[in-house]
């Protein structure tokens, strides 16, 4: 059925095809933005949005803008510049904030229907009807945690797996952050990016404001066991396999060192190439698929690099949690001994 979208509609789902059809409409390309100062309003725009998905915000509301245009071209920028970044985290960030915002509208103010069943059949999630078939619900569900979404504890009859209204827009709201995940960095020409740099440097700042309100300075001291022994080894120059490279790039890269940083703990080496370990450091830090986000404890323990495994590491299933974890504590420690 074809449905028609009014500009506000578009708005608050601006990853639908139509929002493309829009914004080619009103004659918006790469090329006319980058070509053409007065867009400054609309990348200002952009950095507004990465800046509000960047701010830890509980109960979050979203309203109609007065300008549903601005809101429907500022998604696409933000986008763009994201994606120049080539930053793993802010791009996580905003596909967070925008499935959370299509969530809010669709469940909380959406009325009508069929823009509801509109959604749902674009991202190929049953509007109506109160089950799936088990392959898709595999398909929706590998990137939550939750345990109600594994599959051996649903109930499963000729093949389809029984979901109730919430749990479909759960799901939905998923699947928006993981095609965003999917579809981001966008492979962008470096002249575009160069062209965008002022915007780019806000971008940089937010999300690096970000990941120091998130993980706080970086401190080797909260290390959990198996990220100390893997930096322990590159900075001392000794051999690590590239599954100990990976994991200790990604979690150096998440929380907050840049590049150059990560690039000189590994130069001690006596193989040490700055080229190669550039371009190996750069490719995995900028990667656009959930397969270079850094591993979970279970992926650590599959690659035989969980070493030192100690008591804490009961609680969590992730290093990064570890790493948060101790963090926090450590805060809480040093505010009671300063009171
Ligand atoms: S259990 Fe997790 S955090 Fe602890 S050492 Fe193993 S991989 Fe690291």
């Amino acid at each position: 059925m074809k449905i028609r979208l009014e500009l506000q509609d578009i708005a608050h789902y601006p990853f639908l095809k139509e929002a493309q059809e829009v914004i080619a409409a009103r004659g918006f390309s790469l090329a006319t933005i980058t070509g053409n100062s007065k867009n400054k309003e609309y990348l200002d725009a952009a950095v507004e949005r990465i800046r509000d998905a960047a701010q830890s915000k509980k109960g979050r509301v979203w309203t109609d803008s007065d300008d549903p245009f601005l809101d429907i071209l500022s998604y696409g920028l933000a986008r763009i510049l994201i994606s120049c970044i080539k930053n793993r985290s802010g791009i996580a960030t905003l596909a967070r904030y925008e499935a959370e915002r299509a969530f809010y509208f669709l469940q909380i103010i959406e009325t009508n229907d069929d823009i509801r069943q509109h959604i749902f059949r674009e991202l190929d999630i049953p509007f109506s009807g109160s089950s799936i078939s088990y392959i898709r619900f595999i398909e929706l569900t590998q990137t939550l945690r939750e345990d109600s979404f594994r599959l051996v504890n649903r109930d499963l009859s000729k093949g389809q797996v029984s979901l109730n209204d919430e749990e479909k827009y759960l799901l939905l709201r998923e699947r928006i952050r993981t095609l965003l995940l999917e579809q981001l960095p966008l492979d962008l020409p470096d002249s575009v990016c160069e062209h965008f740099s002022e915007h780019i440097m806000d971008v940089q700042t937010i999300i690096a404001e970000r990941t120091v309100e998130e993980y706080g300075d970086v401190d080797e001291s909260r290390f959990p066991p198996c990220i100390h022994a893997l930096y322990e080894a590159a900075i001392a120059g000794k051999y690590l396999t590239h599954s100990g490279r990976f994991a200790l790039t990604t979690f150096l890269h998440t929380i907050g060192m840049d590049a150059t940083e990560i690039i000189s703990t590994f130069s001690q080496g006596s193989d040490f190439n700055i080229e190669i370990t550039s371009y190996q450091v750069n490719h995995i830090i900028s990667q656009g698929t959930d397969g270079y986000t850094s591993p979970s404890c279970a992926t650590m323990m599959t690659h035989g690099i969980c070493s030192g495994k100690n008591a804490k590491c009961k609680q969590v299933t992730h290093p990064l949690s570890y790493y948060r974890k101790e963090k926090k504590a450590n805060k809480k420690t040093v505010n009671m001994t300063s009171k």
